[in-house]
């Protein structure tokens, strides 16, 4: 099988179900497996504490460029490359990579007005330097005014009560924030508001492909402690990279129907995988759901 033929469309495979899912995963089995061979032989020629490159073309770039993985985040005999596959050029991971891509196949013109849920990131100085308006905010803590500015520029923004007029923005980029909120439904439904009819939300968060139903991992009591119904996983904050934020939820597909409550006319999980723009490991994912 050629590469070509086991690449996805750039534009990514949208499935809206845990039953499509399973569907594509029967139908595609030879297409994995070729996939997974892909893996396995770069990882035999990977050297202990070496490193090596896999040359494509890099879509931030614009150019025919190399990216280069190690064994740095992997589990044993597992390259991590979501995380790995910098490209020579622009730097990013494979995973920085396609959410920029995507977020450009979206929103192709400059001046498109977006918004990014985080603001203390490399990931939003690279958005700036491709659209100049980004506006971009970060969760300062309860009791903030939305909207607020801290005097080093920073901006509050509670997803759940968006300081944004209705129809501000033709894109919101929410990369793994939806899981640090207790009300997730209420944050989806503000993310849709402040959207132009047609603009698009493009948003990661963990998820279990596998199953339907959201894995509720700890839920907010009226006191507002949380309560644990399973082990605390903290992810990094960069407001607070000392003890980092709970994680509340790992979603299931139930998510597309969240979507599609919350007011979006469309939502899919969208798959991608591609050797030659450096997107490989297990299918890359994101939520592109539309106003
Ligand atoms: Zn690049």
């Amino acid at each position: 099988m050629t590469n070509k033929a086991i690449d996805l469309d750039p534009a990514g495979l949208p499935l809206r179900s845990l039953t499509e899912f399973q569907g594509w995963y029967a139908d595609s089995a030879a297409h994995i497996a070729a996939r997974h061979q892909v893996h396995v032989a770069l990882e035999s020629s990977l050297p202990e504490g070496g490193s090596s490159g896999l040359p494509g073309w890099c879509a931030v770039c614009e150019k025919d460029s190399t990216f280069s993985f190690d064994w740095l985040y992997s589990a044993p005999g597992k390259v991590n490359w979501r995380e790995r596959l910098a490209c020579a050029g622009c730097q990013l991971n494979n995973r920085l990579r396609l959410s920029v891509d995507v977020i450009r196949q979206l929103a192709p013109l400059s001046n498109s007005a977006l918004y990014a849920t985080e603001q203390l990131t490399p990931f939003v100085r690279i958005l700036r330097s491709r659209y100049p308006t980004l506006a971009a905010s970060e969760y300062l803590g309860p009791g903030l005014k939305p909207g607020t500015m801290r005097p080093d520029g920073i901006r509050h923004e509670d997803l759940t009560q968006l300081s944004f007029s209705d129809g501000t923005f033709d894109l919101v980029a929410s990369f793994d924030v939806l899981e640090h909120i207790p009300d997730f439904r209420k944050a989806l439904a503000e993310m849709r508001r402040v959207l132009k009819p047609g603009g698009h939300l493009v948003l990661s968060a963990p998820m279990s492909l596998g199953v339907h139903d959201h894995h509720v991992r700890a839920r907010l009591l009226p006191n507002g402690e949380a309560e644990h119904l399973a082990p605390p996983e903290y992810h990094g904050d960069p407001v607070h990279p000392d003890r980092g934020v709970l994680c509340y939820y790992h979603f299931g597909w139930r998510l597309i129907e969240d979507c599609r409550e919350a007011g979006f006319r469309d939502a899919a999980i969208r798959l991608y995988w591609s050797r030659r723009l450096g997107h490989i490991g297990f299918e890359q994912s994101l939520l592109v759901a539309s106003a």
